[in-house]
């Protein structure tokens, strides 16, 4: 247990009580008097989705990193999502993989998976995080701006209630943007004449639309879907179509079909089941064998963003942005809420390790490092390889062809999609070698 720090450290303010913003509000409790965190949305009635967060209604599961980085924040985080009723465990006989063929071998993975619709997840979280000391809540209140001083330090934002229309400042000497993927905060940086951030964009106009099910009366879930979630995707090279079928609740499961580049799943339920018919895996048979449950979702993701706060020469002392607002992938990984973890995990540690005019620095610094990992990932399924790339990207497919039947290269696999480890250890002497002696012969 840190003390609490000996400089003055009043107030905090958390821009979005989404998943990013609930993990930093318990990432900074410790070290603020007070903690504000407030949302344009509507105060959440039961665990219904937000308006806010529309991406909620589509499959979500969060990865290893993620576990363990919510657990570290919120201590008892895990026994309390279990008890909202969650499936939570190793990967090993819970998550069913399939990359283009049959199930990758996750036999000896024991890496954590936890499943729970996104708006139980959140609500969870919420409620968690409402048990911290010096934690308020304000609905219905949009932040118009973050407040800076002359000398480039936070001094608090500026917000409006959506009820009555009244402006008002809030101090702190913290200000976290988690804001998500529509983020302001580039333009009101730019009006105190700070440099916007390096962006990395690649467009993959991704088509999202996910449909609810729930298992036949009396029977149980079909062998073929995992415990928590399957995951299937065309090739392990240039994504087009995914599927994701995630454990919503111990009757319900969420079903997204993904497209990128130009496909589109259609939301109608006969055009929904034959958009199936092209991905490998089970998919087909366990839909026929689902009962549709309600109007299906759609989400729209034009571009894959990331906003490099880390490389400012010299980012504004108190302002931390975290979660979409930095970082956006696409679902095919399911890694962006573990990513708004780790970096509110990381915005923790560096207010225990550095004075608050070093925390902006020092937090991007520490998350950096599995943001690349994602980020690279992302790329991977996303961009065309060129040159050497191409030779590579063959060998991981051929590694990825033999995980199938191989619980080491399953393992490896899961490491990496876990970000665990860099997709080039895929390609370490001792997997290559075993992959090559699987290949079938030419
Ligand atoms: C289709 C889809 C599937 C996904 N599947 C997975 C998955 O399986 N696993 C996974 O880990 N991740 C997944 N993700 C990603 C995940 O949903 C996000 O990374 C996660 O929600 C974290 O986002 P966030 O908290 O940064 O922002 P958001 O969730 O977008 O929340 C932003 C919050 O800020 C509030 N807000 C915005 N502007 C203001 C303002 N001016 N004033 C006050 N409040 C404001 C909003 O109301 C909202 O509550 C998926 C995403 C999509 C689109």
């Amino acid at each position: 247990m840190t003390a609490r720090p000996s400089s003055p450290r009043r107030r905090a303010v958390v821009i979005g009580a989404s998943v990013a913003g609930l993990l930093c509000a318990a990432a900074v409790s410790r070290h603020f008097d007070e903690v504000h965190v407030v949302d344009r949305d509507r105060r959440p009635r039961g665990l219904s989705a937000r308006g806010g967060v529309p991406h909620a209604r589509h499959s979500h599961i969060l990865l290893h990193p993620g576990c363990v980085a919510v657990e570290a924040l919120l201590p008892g985080a895990m026994a309390g999502l279990q008890a909202a009723g969650a499936a939570y465990g190793p990967a090993s006989s819970r998550l069913v993989i399939h990359l283009g063929g049959g199930p990758i071998d996750l036999r000896t993975t024991d890496l954590a998976v936890l499943a729970l619709g996104r708006e139980a997840l959140e609500g969870e979280l919420r409620r968690q995080t409402q048990t911290l000391p010096g934690i308020t809540f304000h609905w219905r209140t949009s932040v118009l701006d973050v407040r800076l001083d002359g000398g480039r330090r936070v001094v608090g934002v500026r917000a409006t209630s959506l009820d009555d229309g009244q402006i008002a400042d809030l101090e702190a000497d913290l200000v976290v943007d988690a804001s998500g993927r529509t983020s302001h905060i580039v333009d009101t940086l730019a009006g105190y004449g700070i440099p916007a951030p390096p962006v990395d964009r690649v467009r993959v106009d991704g088509w999202y639309v996910t449909r609810r099910f729930t298992l036949s009366p009396g029977r149980a879930r079909p062998e073929a879907l995992g415990e928590l979630a399957t995951i299937i995707q065309t090739t392990p090279g240039v994504l087009r179509r995914t599927a994701v079928l995630c454990r919503v609740d111990s009757r319900t499961w969420s079903v997204s079909m993904a497209g990128y580049g130009g496909e589109r799943a259609p939301a109608e339920l006969p055009g929904f089941r034959d958009f199936a018919q092209e991905l490998s895996g089970p998919i087909v048979p366990v839909l026929a064998d689902l009962v549709p449950d309600g109007d299906p979702v759609v989400f729209r993701l034009p571009n894959l963003v990331r906003r490099r706060f880390d490389r400012l020469d010299d980012p504004p002392a108190g302002l931390v942005v975290v979660g979409d607002a930095v970082c956006t992938v696409d679902a095919a990984g399911g890694i962006g809420m573990s990513l708004a973890a780790v970096q509110a995990l990381a915005l923790r540690e560096a207010l225990e390790a550095v004075p608050l005019r070093k925390v902006p620095r020092e937090a991007y610094r520490r998350s950096a490092g599995t943001l690349d990992l994602a980020w690279r990932g992302a790329l991977s399924r996303h961009v065309p390889a060129t040159g050497d790339g191409v030779v590579i990207d063959r060998h991981v497919r051929q590694v990825l062809a033999a995980a199938e039947h191989d619980p080491v290269l399953g393992l490896a696999f899961s490491r990496v999609a876990h970000l665990q480890a860099e997709p080039h250890t895929l390609l370490a002497p001792p997997l290559a070698q075993r992959a090559l002696a699987a290949a079938p012969s030419a």
